[in-house]
């Protein structure tokens, strides 16, 4: 379904239209043919190229793993140092009329649904920042009267004099509403293509706006445009059987938005998929080996990205992952409005992993060597 009011395509100098006219099929194709010279070059480079890329993602490079962990572990401690930004989702409404099959939240599902009010959103962020936070990502469901562009405002609004650093993850928006939140206080905006590869984004995408493959592909660029500082992207793994493919296109896609919207930190996060209301349970997961080569290999072909782990994963994997690239942690999440200040009874969008308190993650920072980082921005 092609929305009337929005222009077919994506806008031509955009991020979006550079990934659009990357030709994911050969660097696939690269990906088999990899030999290990190419590895070993890949490995060597200083800049690597997206061919690199595609090497370091091929069966001859998951034989090198311990020199792929190796390599991302020396190179993050150089950029970044022994530190790990914190953060937290602040879920603010489950409602949506959308229809994807992989998400609690979906339309098709009855479940207990909740929308927070500003002040009961001031609470929520009252009772995380005095657990240390002050980085939130407010998430939401797609529903454009009961989350609407006003009321995303009016949260935003409510929050900025207390929270240092508000970003959104919810339904995507034209540049002038981008606008209005970054007027607001908001200063990131993460929008996950979810699959990169079209045929499986309209078969996951049963309803709803989020449909509309181009104009979600296109977000992060109109985000940029009006002002956003941060940009998160990402795709969901195990939506599509071939997690190669899609890994390419997300390189390539935050390549891209590095090159276009260079004054922005851009995050990369790569959620595996977890059961959910409605019964889902993902077909093609990921496993542990193969997460580990992605990871590495991103963050050798982005030394400069910041890259997200969330409380998906199991806390014996998110302990060994900090030496493996991962930056960004949250901690302590609650995927349903609601459940810091006080228990929601409202559902959760998915089930997480790690339930640890921020408080016991921060002692496992400091254990392995690592500094917490609450705060890095503070808005003039
Ligand atoms: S993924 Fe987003 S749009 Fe789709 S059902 Fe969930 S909350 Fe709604």
């Amino acid at each position: 379904m092609v929305l009337e009011s929005r222009p077919d395509g994506v806008p031509a100098g955009t991020a979006a239209a550079d990934l659009l006219s990357t030709d994911i099929p050969a660097l696939r194709a690269q990906v088999d043919a990899a030999t290990p010279a190419d590895v070993e070059k890949a490995l060597r480079s200083p800049r690597r190229s997206l061919s690199d890329f595609a090497a370091l993602l091929s069966p001859p490079a998951a034989a090198r793993l311990e020199d792929l962990a190796q390599l991302a572990h020396e190179t993050t401690v150089r950029r970044f140092g022994r530190t790990i930004h914190l953060f937290a989702p602040l879920y603010l409404s489950s409602e949506c009329v959308s229809t994807c099959t992989y998400c609690g939240f979906s339309a098709a599902n009855q479940i207990a649904r909740r929308t927070l009010s500003p002040e009961e959103v001031l609470t929520e962020a009252r009772a995380l920042t005095a657990r240390g936070f002050r980085h939130l990502l407010l998430v939401a469901g797609e529903h454009a009267r009961i989350v609407s562009k006003d009321y995303l405002v009016e949260c935003v609004q409510v929050l900025a004099p207390e929270v240092p650093s508000i970003s959104v993850e919810v339904q995507v928006w034209d540049a002038d509403t981008y606008r209005r939140l970054v007027e607001a206080g908001c200063e990131g905006l993460v929008v996950y293509q979810e699959t990169y590869d079209r045929t499986t984004y309209a078969g996951v995408h049963l309803k709803g706006k989020k449909r509309n493959y181009d104009w979600r592909l296109g977000a992060l660029d109109r985000g940029a445009e009006a002002g956003m500082r941060r940009l998160g992207l990402g795709a969901l793994l195990g939506l599509h059987h071939d997690w190669r493919s899609e890994a390419l296109a997300l390189a390539a896609h935050t390549s891209a938005l590095l090159r276009r919207s260079w004054r922005c930190e851009v995050s990369l996060s790569l959620p595996r998929l977890r059961p959910a209301a409605g019964g889902f349970e993902p077909s093609d997961p990921v496993d542990d080996r193969h997460f580990v080569q992605l990871l590495c290999a991103l963050r050798l072909f982005l030394p400069d990205v910041a890259l997200m782990l969330s409380t998906r994963e199991e806390p014996a994997f998110r302990d060994a992952a900090l030496r493996l690239g991962i930056t960004h942690l949250s901690a302590g999440s609650h995927t349903e409005p609601g459940g810091y200040a006080d228990p929601s009874d409202a559902e959760p969008q998915f089930r997480t992993s790690d339930n640890r308190s921020p408080a016991e993650v921060v002692d496992l920072l400091r254990a392995n060597g690592y500094d917490p980082v609450w705060k890095d921005w503070e808005r003039a």
